[in-house]
């Protein structure tokens, strides 16, 4: 069976060069003469890798000292709670006298998954989430990043929660600080390190990441750019590698071993055995990554792919047969969602009969989901393109 193209959503399409040369690391990882899925994580093979992939994001994103970069599991969804649970208890520490009903957690709702995560929030931290703007109050569905004046962030909240770019709802911000749907770091409060939380999940090295040093935490999981399901990665400032325990003393919740930033950064990511195959291919990836230019490279080609697809949806729009669910602006460049007007079932029966596979919609909102990853090529899209005028033709 020939691979054919693959615009899943996560996990999703990885490098063909890149699966090649993971599969013969299955067999023998760096001349050792044992799989990588065999290697103990404590050889000195393993530990130099590790360092490799580590320098491989720094490198590219430009990671300042003052961040550490943490390699560990449990997905975004578990970030959901690490995030909570972390910077309550730093927040606990830097305010020691706190009353109860504090502090707050300032959530940024602009699609399914910061929905998620306050929901999350809210469950652990005993409710006390404050929205600080919802896009829900400006249009019926998430298909726009709020404007400026659309937030309010509280005076001194224990962490401001955004989401890059939504996976379900295909809403990102924008990386030009001069767009309107920009993250507005303006009007963040001022004074202080900044609880500043990212999930950069579904935009991890697709470009670099806006005011990377002004965050608390940036976190991503890897099954969409950068290699399979099962690694997370976690940049995090390291006032925010706090001490859970006396935290929990003075009345924080306790922390479990496995998502305290701390424990985990003091054992260089090494505090159980960590994902080692994900690690490995993830590592592949941005080694490729980085000969091709890294984030700057891609970039301008994630973006020259994305307008070739947004141009022939406004083709489909045109002749009323296609409807791009994102507003201008706010677009992502990572997921592209549209609506089929005429026949949704034939439009993707098409496209698979043509070789490309998994563009149906999020179960939760239907409709079509073109995912244009860092491994998807331009001339997939072009694929994808000439056949979106065919079906508009015809
Ligand atoms: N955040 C975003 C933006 C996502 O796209 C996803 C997964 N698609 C998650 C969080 C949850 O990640 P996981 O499934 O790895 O828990």
């Amino acid at each position: 069976m020939p691979r054919v193209i693959n615009f899943g959503a996560g996990p999703s399409a990885l490098p063909d060069s890149v699966l090649h040369e993971a599969a013969l690391g299955l067999l023998d990882f760096n001349g050792t003469g044992i799989g990588i899925a065999e290697i103990s994580h404590r050889s000195q093979e393993f530990a130099a890798f590790l360092d490799e992939v580590e320098s491989l994001i720094r490198t590219q994103l430009d990671v300042p000292s003052t961040h550490s970069i943490l390699f560990t599991q449990g997905g975004g969804t578990g970030q959901f709670s690490a995030v909570v649970l972390n910077l309550l208890a730093r927040h606990r520490l830097l305010h020691p006298n706190l009353a109860d009903d504090e502090p707050v957690m300032d959530y940024v709702l602009t699609g399914a998954w910061s929905r998620r995560a306050s929901d999350e929030a809210r469950r652990l931290g005993g409710g006390r989430v404050h929205v600080a703007a919802d896009a829900r109050l400006h249009s019926r569905n998430f298909d726009h990043i709020p404007t400026h004046d659309q937030y309010e962030f509280s005076p001194n909240p224990a962490l401001i929660y955004y989401c890059d770019n939504e996976t379900v709802d295909g809403v990102q911000f924008s990386a030009d600080p001069a767009s309107p749907a920009s993250f507005p770091f303006h009007l963040l409060p001022q004074g202080g390190l900044l609880p500043l939380v990212g999930d950069h999940s579904s935009s991890f090295m697709s470009r670099p990441i806006p005011r990377l040093a002004d965050h608390a935490v940036v976190y991503a999981g890897a099954q969409k750019n950068i290699g399979p399901a099962g690694l997370t990665i976690l940049i995090v400032r390291k006032d925010c590698l706090v001490d859970v325990d006396a935290a929990a003393k003075l009345g924080a919740f306790p922390v479990p071993l496995t998502m305290s930033y701390k424990s985990m950064a003091g054992s260089s990511s090494m505090l159980n055995t960590p994902s080692i195959f994900p690690i490995y291919v993830s590592g592949l990836v941005l080694r490729r990554m980085q000969e091709l230019g890294g984030v700057q490279h891609y970039e301008q080609f994630n973006k020259r792919k994305a307008e070739k697809l947004y141009a022939a949806i406004h083709e489909g729009e045109e002749k009323g047969l296609l409807k791009a669910r994102v507003q201008e602006g706010s677009r992502s460049l990572m997921n592209v969602v549209f609506d089929v007007l005429s026949d949704e079932a034939k439009f993707i029966a098409g496209a698979e009969a043509k070789g490309m596979k998994a563009i149906k919609g999020h179960r939760s909102v239907g409709g079509i989901r073109v995912s244009l990853y860092n491994a998807v090529t331009e001339e997939q899209v072009d694929a994808m393109v000439a056949y979106i005028r065919e079906f508009i033709e015809t």
